[in-house]
């Protein structure tokens, strides 16, 4: 996993457990505390309902018995007495029949059914078909009456014009009758009011409250069809008893009467809030969360962002790429790190550049320093034509070249493109227009010694110039100590008038032939050359037409030798020549002669004007006797103090050979 999602995880685990475990615990305890609440307000809701409806009954009741017994109806005419019972029916509010009985249940006088009255009064009494008033006969407690004074009736429910249900009863009082006997007035009364306070009652939205009657049937209940059945609740939950998940509520009993009151509403419904909250608290958590992840990564991120930027420039630095540098601005320690890293990798450049320039300066070669110059530009930028000028005396030269072009197209075209010009002119590097070619100029102590150009079938970057301008800039220092050495080198075996060789390298070369010659057995001739009365020259033009004079002579000599053939300064005036695979006798003194005649017949120019010269030549032949170079020179040598002996201006050949 990597960081930023670990460490972010961690954080939104840090911060959301504390959080998550207290709500798992606190939700349960807050939904008991609540259920518990909601069971004591219904509890006391069902009491209330139940005083309400024992008060209203017995009131009824009271008033019935008050009336009943005040009235003497025994003692009324039967017109009195209808009369009477009118009373009876507006003091028993609710009462809508009024019979008079005798212990055989026969009525005495008719079953008054009343009109329905007007105002207030009106809502207490429900309108009396003959359906109602045959229900009303068969349910008077006759004999309840009889016995205890007063009775209350069954309960039963017949439906108003509006098609209503409403729960009716019958309430007897027995009152003294004729002649010892007792009658029982019998009053039938609706529960309309009581069924609309139940019907009020409404804890929440599905809540309610019902009556049941001491068999649990139904006497108000909201639900029509169930009350008009009378249709028994014994299995509902609240009226069993003990513990229900699926309802809260109180069943509280109605004093006296035996009935029972329930108060209920859906479990679900009423700890619907809380569970709300509930919802809404792991909602909340969820989101918080969701935060802590996001914060947690994207602070983590800043962390990692650099870490990771480091873990990058470390591997292109393993893999070679040292002008990495790695862009962390910041003033903590990241920054500091990634500070130290550039500080590292700057060290590891300039190592790097010091070991190249060692590398050049093992090797004094210039054209050896060159190459290996090309060879590690090679490993960090991709050419296919490269070749390198150095300035010599005169010129800018091609001194290396690689790729298909060769040395002398190389030296055709690459000092003329603009850019190479502009490279030596700016002293810095520069790119063609096409970027595929660019000239890093080798520069010494404030001075362009050199240049390097590069070609490539692809553009070069900015970093490709960079990188290859660091790599050439360290090996200027080697360039010009091999270009000084080639210098001292120059001037240790030539001569420095006539660029012969001087007389030390002559000897070595001409040791170098002896032992050739000896190995071979092939001929060996050598020729000593002076010039005639030189003194002389000097005198009449002065010493610098003398220095004229050795030169243009050195050069006619160059001129009529071969390339293997070896030509030194030996003294002041004399030079010596030594000519490997050539006998004296054919090929050496036609060549003495050749020169001798060509200096006497041209005369030299000088600044003073053409000065007429002559040189008078010894030749001699490498003989079995011969012990080195020395001794064959100083055969030459004798003959040529021959020649100077016999009048000059001619050659002599060693008489010996
Ligand atoms: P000879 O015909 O007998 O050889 O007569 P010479 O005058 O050539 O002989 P000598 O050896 O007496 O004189 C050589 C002169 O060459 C002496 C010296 O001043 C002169 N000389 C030697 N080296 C140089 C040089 O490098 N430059 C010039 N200008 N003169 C030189
Ligand atoms: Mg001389
Ligand atoms: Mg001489």
């Amino acid at each position: 996993m990597r960081l930023p999602v670990k460490l972010s995880l961690l954080l939104a685990a840090a911060t959301c457990f504390p959080l998550l475990l207290a709500t798992a615990f606190t939700l349960p305890r807050g939904r008991e505390a609540l259920r518990s609440q909601l069971d004591e307000i219904y509890a006391q809701d069902a009491r209330a309902l139940a005083a309400e409806v024992h008060r209203s009954l017995v009131d009824k009741l009271d008033s019935l018995t008050l009336a009943a017994s005040t009235l003497r109806l025994n003692e009324l005419d039967p017109e009195a007495r209808e009369q009477a019972l009118l009373l009876i029916y507006k003091e028993t509010r609710g009462a809508d029949i009024v019979g008079l009985f005798d212990a055989r249940a026969d009525a005495v006088g008719n079953i008054i059914r009343f009109p329905r009255l007007q105002g207030v009064l009106a809502s207490e009494h429900e309108a009396i078909d003959d359906a109602a008033l045959s229900s009303y006969a068969g349910k008077v407690p006759l004999q309840g009456a009889l016995q205890a004074g007063l009775a209350i009736g069954p309960v039963y429910v017949v439906p108003d014009v509006r098609g209503r249900p409403i729960p009716r009863l019958v309430l007897a009082v027995a009152v003294p009758g004729t002649r010892n006997t007792r009658w029982v007035v019998a009053v039938e009364i609706s529960l309309r009011r009581l069924a609309e306070s139940f019907e009020r009652f409404r804890p929440g939205e599905t809540g309610a409250a019902f009556l049941l009657d001491g068999e649990n049937k139904i006497i108000l209940h909201p639900d029509r069809q169930l009350m008009l059945k009378q249709a028994s609740m014994r299995d509902h939950p609240l009226v069993k008893g003990g513990q229900n998940s699926e309802w809260l509520g109180a069943n509280e009993p109605v004093p006296l009467l035996g009935w029972r009151v329930i108060v209920q509403e859906s479990a679900d419904e009423a700890l619907g809030p809380l569970r709300h909250l509930a919802r809404d608290a792991y909602l909340w958590l969820a989101l918080g969360l969701l935060v802590a992840v996001l914060l947690g990564f994207s602070s983590v991120r800043t962390v990692t962002a650099p870490v990771q930027k480091l873990r990058e420039a470390a591997l292109a630095v393993t893999a070679g790429a040292l002008e990495t540098h790695v862009d962390v601005r910041r003033r903590d320690e990241l920054g500091e790190l990634a500070d130290a890293f550039n500080t590292m990798t700057r060290g590891l450049r300039e190592r790097e550049a010091l070991k190249a320039t060692l590398a050049l300066s093992e090797t004094l070669e210039l054209k050896q320093v060159l190459e290996r110059l090309l060879d590690s530009l090679a490993r960090a930028v991709p050419f296919q034509e490269a070749s390198i000028l150095v300035e010599t005396r005169d010129a800018m030269d091609v001194v290396v070249s690689r790729g298909a072009r060769g040395k002398d197209e190389s030296h055709r075209l690459v000092p003329n493109s603009v850019h190479v010009e502009r490279a030596i002119t700016t002293l810095q590097p520069a790119v063609n227009d096409g970027r595929q070619m660019m000239a890093l100029p080798l520069i010494r102590r404030g001075v362009m010694i050199g240049v390097v150009c590069l070609e490539s079938n692809r553009p070069y970057t900015e970093a490709d110039v960079r990188l290859a301008q660091s790599l050439t800039q360290p090996a200027a220092m080697a360039v010009e100590n091999a270009r000084l050495f080639d210098e001292v080198q120059r001037l240790a075996t030539l001569d420095g008038l006539t660029s012969t060789y001087n007389r030390r390298h002559f000897m070595d070369l001409a040791q170098l032939q002896y032992d050739n010659a000896r190995r071979f057995g092939h001929p060996l001739t050598a020729m000593m050359l002076d010039v005639d009365h030189f003194k002389r020259i000097n005198d009449r033009h002065g010493h610098h037409v003398g220095d004229q004079v050795l030169r243009a002579l050195a050069e006619r000599c160059r001129g009529a030798l071969r390339s293997v053939d070896v030509l030194g300064r030996y003294g002041g005036e004399e030079f010596a020549i030594v000519l490997p695979g050539t006998t004296q006798h054919n090929a050496a003194t036609v060549l003495a002669e050749r020169i001798r005649k060509r200096v006497a017949d041209e005369p030299i120019k000088t600044d003073d004007g053409a000065v007429k010269v002559t040189v008078s030549v010894g030749v001699a032949e490498l003989d079995a006797e011969m012990r080195g170079p020395e001794d064959l020179l100083k055969r030459a040598d004798a003959a040529l103090y021959e020649a100077k002996q016999a009048g000059r201006n001619r050659v002599v050949e060693d008489a010996v050979a």
